[in-house]
């Protein structure tokens, strides 16, 4: 794949943003990643870098939810710890893929936009209510916030 800016040298840098109504990914060459000021040249230590992506929030964190305890992944970001054995499964594939990220950090440039909080709350009370209903086994009530939670977008409430 050529670069999308001068169209002449293979891309090496992938960069996409997330933005509300849409999707911008960019194909660049180093220089010209760097010309559009993408490029990190201070090396981060593989600290910072966790750091970093642990505070980066991503859509889909809302979406992967732990099916025991109904943590988020998006939750264990913010709190840093699991709610239970169960989270340690549901999360690890992203963990790994976090730290896979950081040895590839200096190659990879993106930036991610945080989703909304509002809709994160709404998700966050649904995900409460589902719990409960769940608890006092009130499984038409469950069917009803499942069915809202995936108007959220969110398929394995
Ligand atoms: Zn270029
Ligand atoms: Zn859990």
């Amino acid at each position: 794949m050529l670069c999308d800016d001068c169209k002449n040298k293979p891309a090496s840098i992938f960069f996409k943003e997330v933005l509300p109504d849409k999707t911008v990914e960019l194909h660049l060459c180093e220089e010209c990643a760097s010309k559009r000021g993408l490029l990190v040249t201070k090396k981060l230590s593989p600290v910072e870098i966790l750091h970093k992506l642990l505070k980066q929030q991503s859509a889909q964190d809302e979406r992967v939810i732990c099916p025991r305890c109904y943590m988020s992944l998006a939750e264990f970001k913010r709190v840093g710890r699991f709610g239970c054995s169960q989270c340690v499964a549901t999360f690890d594939e992203h963990i790994k893929s976090l730290i896979k990220q950081i040895h590839q950090s200096d190659r990879h440039v993106g930036r991610k936009s945080t989703p909304g909080t509002k809709k994160g709350l709404e998700v966050y009370k649904l995900r409460e209510e589902l719990k409960k209903a769940l608890e006092r086994e009130a499984y038409e009530d469950a069917a009803k916030i499942r069915d809202k939670l995936k108007g959220y977008g969110i398929e394995d409430a």
